[in-house]
């Protein structure tokens, strides 16, 4: 009997946990700020960085860095996954912020238009 069958199905599985994982972590950043009581402030000098306050009151804010190729957080699933909830719920913040800011910006025009189509 050959045995290479064993070795090709063990990157597969440590795939599954991490993708696992990952998924776990993405699920929770959703709600970080809405029901995870989670809360972020970012700093004076860059909008990008942020403190990531947890809920328990005893515990140290994150330093989160949402800025490219300077991502960082000092907790410890990023540590270990490169990954974790309170960076990508900056981010989705950050985005959040972004559409917002598009969104009143076509507002804006489109009552221009409407100005315009009156005259
Ligand atoms: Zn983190």
């Amino acid at each position: 009997m050959q045995t290479s069958q064993t070795t090709t199905t063990r990157p597969t599985s440590v795939d599954l946990a991490t993708a696992r994982i990952l998924a776990n972590i993405a699920e929770r950043a959703q709600t970080l700020f809405s029901t995870g009581g989670y809360r972020a402030q970012a700093f004076y000098t860059n909008p990008a960085v942020f403190f990531v306050f947890p809920p328990q009151i005893e515990k140290l804010p994150y330093v989160v860095d949402t800025r490219e190729g300077k991502r960082h957080c000092n907790c410890p699933a990023f540590a270990q996954h490169k990954e974790c909830k309170h960076i990508l719920a900056c981010d989705a913040m950050i985005e959040d912020d972004r559409r917002a800011d598009e969104a009143a910006e076509w507002h804006k025009f489109g009552r221009y238009d409407h100005e315009d189509n009156a005259e």
